[in-house]
């Protein structure tokens, strides 16, 4: 059978059915109705205002490319300027490739790059170094929970180096839909509720961040890559493949079999969620050694730094939420072990932010 028509320009033959709505579409004409549809998302969230410096996070994946490739098209209408800013974890035999992908990407677009490497902020710790000190096998569950706290803290750093008003990344609804889950699965009330929303506000100092892919599902990232032809990096991460948020995905594959727009009706229910007042997280402060925002004395970043120089490695995602604890006074922080033989025992974490590229 031949394929129906263009629902929208009528004169090419539809190339897809969006897997949401069901309509038959050229790829030209999906291509300029999702950029149309990310242009919503960002006006009428009011995501970035005119004159904004937009920090990319740039991972060289699938998301991030169709993100930063998306906003360039949008640049002018929006009045922003972009700029990439890609993590380098120090993930032997993964990062390298897909820092690769992000400096091809950077000179096809002309858009400036700024690569900042844990090594260099963290007192030469790498996620390498992390993984060893963690487990010893080089392989721990916990990885993707350590990681996605150093990402964040990372992202923030290299946005603030070139001058960045905003940051975006490029989580899309499948993502987030993951997300949500995974916070119910594991009663996190404090992360289900700063979870609804296109992104935070900047609280405590931090700069804006948001999600203009939010609402997109998978499915159409993936298509309008496909059909504008973006060269990106696939592989996945070597710490990803143990983490809870693959219980989730699953969850959602099966849920989406059932009801097509689940995953973006949990999106919707999160930012509608409100919370008991009891079940309330407190109002967080400022870390007591870099000032970054915190609900302890010391944010996550600077915790988890200083389990690792302590060798008690430890994270209290979905844990101990109740109110702040009494951290000891930071000491310096030593480098890191370079030889596995002697790293420290496993850590008693849980992978919480398994991302494929999403964990920024
Ligand atoms: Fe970090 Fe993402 Fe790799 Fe996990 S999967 S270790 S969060 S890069």
């Amino acid at each position: 059978m031949p394929a129906p028509q263009c629902f929208s320009c009528h004169a090419a033959r539809a190339a897809l059915r969006r897997p949401r709505s069901g309509q038959a579409l050229c790829g030209p004409c999906f291509c300029t109705a999702f950029e149309a549809e990310v242009l919503h998302t960002v006006l009428a969230g009011r995501l970035l205002p005119p004159g904004a410096v937009v920090a990319v996070g740039a991972s060289g994946g699938k998301d991030s490319t169709v993100l930063a490739h998306v906003l360039r098209e949008l640049a002018p209408q929006l009045g922003v300027s972009l700029r990439l800013v890609a993590v380098d974890e120090g993930i032997g035999g993964y990062r390298d490739a897909a820092l690769a992908a992000v400096r091809r990407q950077a000179a096809r677009w002309d858009l400036p790059l700024t690569v900042v490497a844990y090594a260099d902020l963290f007192g030469g710790w790498t996620m390498d170094a992390v993984a060893r000190s963690t487990a010893g096998t080089g392989r721990s569950r916990a990885c993707c929970t350590f990681c996605g706290v150093l990402r964040r803290r990372a992202l923030e750093e290299g946005a603030r180096l070139v001058g960045a008003t905003h940051i975006v990344t490029g989580h899309n609804a499948d993502d987030m839909a993951e997300t949500v889950l995974m916070n119910f699965l594991r009663g996190d009330a404090g992360r289900l509720a700063r979870g609804g929303g296109l992104g935070s506000r900047g609280e405590g100092g931090a700069l804006p961040r948001c999600r203009p892919l939010q609402l997109a599902s998978q499915k159409e990232v993936v298509l309008y890559a496909h059909f504008r032809r973006l060269d990106y990096f696939s592989e996945e991460c070597v710490y990803a493949p143990e983490a809870f948020r693959g219980h989730a995905r699953d969850l959602l594959k099966l849920l989406e079999a059932a009801r097509p727009s689940a995953a973006l009706d949990l999106v919707h229910s999160a930012e509608r969620l409100a919370l008991a007042p009891a079940a309330r997280p407190p109002p967080p402060g400022a870390c007591s050694r870099c000032g970054a925002l915190a609900s302890r004395s010391l944010c996550q970043a600077c915790a988890l730094l200083d389990g690792l120089q302590r060798g008690q490695p430890r994270l209290a995602i979905g844990k101990g939420r109740g109110g702040r604890d009494k951290e000891g006074p930071p000491g310096p922080l030593p480098p890191p072990p370079s030889d596995p033989e002697s790293a420290p025992g496993p850590a008693a974490g849980e992978c919480g932010a398994a991302c494929k590229e999403r964990c920024e």
